[in-house]
């Protein structure tokens, strides 16, 4: 590795930075910690820094992955034991350029050369390194600095407003170049770092819709539906003949999709960004699983094959730059219609204007036959919010259910005073016999309904708390909801995201209440669709 020069701010300061984080729980100390840590370095040690600190190693945009296993990990940690390495003083940029060699170790010995890497990388570390050293290889560092405090302290060592820092993070997808920028050109540069061609961008988020009435009343009494595609999404820039295809994480996944390339150049455009969705699909045209999808996206060899193999369908629903223009501002209403010029009606996303509860619910319906997700709603004036996640977008899915066991009642306020009617939702765990919880939820019953199920809670109690009563596990009541998600809030480690009671299920017993496994595989089912494949390359 290279010689240390005076300069160079040893890992050390990392180690002890991480420290100091761990030791506090008040963001502002640490914002002030990062900042002045920041403030400390040089140029070419920030970027490196910043990505070490928050535990990527890379930037997000950066499709490098060090790809050292568990097994690797344990032969070099062991390696690092036996040898009898004098440990001699770790730089930053000595740790950044050896994870880069990690990650770019190729060919038929990769595997025992990215041991032989990290062994010596590791045996030059002290035990605070290495321990940093280890987090940062497995991907979570967990001190304390996401993404979030990073930006805050970035935007502390420079003075420059919160705001404008996370705006530069999501056109330049690496909070490393964001800090360099910002930390060594200032505010204007930072600011000039907006949209551009052949650059990724963090795409614009949709929430998940509550029910039907939200969607309209948010967005106005009118929105626009679009068909939800069950593929991966993609932003395609032109620039001339040059044309490059980013993944929804910033990856360049050009060259695994000619196809898409090819489209892309056949357009009466010289320049514009696009964004749709691709969709794999049989020869027949109808949509594959998912996984044959990211099989296409990772291949990088024998691309001409896969084509033949798995075709790919491409969907449009976004126009953000065409002809020298940046429509990011641009309504939504009008980027439609501009894209509509651009492109033909074939490689348009399936869309309707609609007022009505109903017509989302036709056009919904006519989108689950067609194979598809659900749908997508869009507020007709809403602007492209790029890299985040708000109401002007909406997912609408069809809701899934279960059979959940009742284990506690809460009484009511408001409206249902002395009812027994707020209910603790439980999954049945089939290797204990427990119940855990997964929720609570007051929706969906009706007065009456309260009534005798307040009798019912009192009959089964087990416990009286001062907000209701603890009960036997024996009222089962199917239950609809939007999404899984994971929860330190509950014993089971889940929460349902708007869960209500669909009915009360007179004809289950207990032993009917959906498992801790059902509720676990549904929830990798949801969990493979969004954080994995194509998402994350
Ligand atoms: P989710 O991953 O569940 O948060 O849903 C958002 C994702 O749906 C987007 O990132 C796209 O990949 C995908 N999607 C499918 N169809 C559309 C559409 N018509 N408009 C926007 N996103 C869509």
């Amino acid at each position: 590795m290279t010689p240390t020069t005076p300069d160079d701010t040893p890992f050390a300061r990392i180690a002890e930075l991480t420290q100091q984080l761990e030791a506090t729980t008040k963001r502002l100390k640490k914002r002030a910690l990062l900042a002045a840590f920041l403030r400390s370095l040089r140029r070419d040690e920030v970027a490196p820094a910043v990505h070490l600190v928050i535990g990527r190693i890379f930037a997000e945009s950066d499709a490098r992955a060090l790809n050292v296993g568990w097994a690797t990990l344990k032969k070099a940690l062991d390696g690092t034991k036996q040898a009898t390495l004098v440990p001699r003083s770790l730089t930053i940029l000595d740790v950044s350029r050896a994870f880069a060699q990690i990650a770019e170790a190729h060919g038929a010995d990769s595997t025992k050369a990215r041991r032989r890497l990290l062994e010596s990388l590791l045996g030059r570390a002290s035990q605070d390194e290495r321990d940093v050293l280890l987090k940062n290889v497995f991907g979570e560092m967990r001190i304390g600095v996401n993404e979030g405090v990073m930006l805050e302290g970035i935007a502390d060592a420079t003075g420059i407003d919160p705001d404008a820092v996370r705006t530069a993070h999501m056109f330049l997808g690496d909070l490393g170049r964001v800090a360099e920028i910002a930390l060594f050109e200032g505010a204007d540069a930072l600011r000039s770092r907006g949209l551009r061609l052949l650059a990724p961008m963090k795409p614009m988020l949709a929430e998940m819709a509550e029910d039907l009435d939200e969607v309209l009343a948010e967005h106005g009494g009118e929105t626009a539906i679009e068909y939800k595609l069950d593929g991966a999404r993609i932003q395609i820039h032109r620039e001339g003949d040059a044309v490059r295809v980013f993944s929804r994480r910033l990856s360049d996944v050009t060259s695994s999709l000619p196809e898409i390339v090819a489209i892309a150049r056949s357009l009466p455009a010289s320049e514009f960004l696009l964004e749709g969705e691709v969709v794999a699909t049989d020869h027949e045209g109808k949509p594959l699983p998912f996984q044959d999808l990211m099989r296409r996206f990772r291949r990088v060899h024998g691309i001409e094959a896969s084509k033949e193999e798995i075709p790919l369908k491409l969907y449009l629903f976004d126009l953000l730059y065409v002809d020298g223009r940046s429509l990011i501002d641009t309504p939504y209403r009008l980027r439609w219609e501009a894209l509509e010029r651009l492109v033909p009606p074939e490689l348009l996303t399936a869309r309707r204007v609609v007022q009505r509860k109903e017509d989302i619910e036709s056009f919904l319906q006519e989108a689950l036959a067609a194979g598809h997700e659900g749908l997508m709603a869009k507020q007709l004036d809403s602007a492209y919010s790029v890299g985040k996640r708000g109401k002007k977008w909406f997912k609408i899915k069809p809701a899934d259910h279960l059979d959940l066991a009742i284990v506690a009642a809460e009484w009511g306020s408001g409206r249902r005073e002395g009812w027994l009617s707020n209910y603790w939702l439980a999954v049945r765990d089939e290797k204990t016999g427990e119940f855990q919880m997964i929720g609570k939820t007051f929706k969906g019953l009706t007065d009456a309904e309260f009534e005798t199920m307040t009798e019912r809670m009192r009959s089964l109690a087990t416990s009286e708390e001062r907000w209701g009563f603890h009960v036997r596990p024996e009222v089962v009541v199917e239950v609809a909801h939007n999404e899984i998600q994971r929860s330190p809030h509950y014993s089971s480690g889940f929460a349902l995201r708007f869960a209500r009671i669909v009915r009360i299920r007179d004809d289950k017993g207990p032993e009917d209440v959906d498992t801790y496994a059902r509720l676990k595989q549904l929830y990798a089912k949801q969990f493979e669709r969004k954080g994995r494949g194509p998402d994350e390359l």
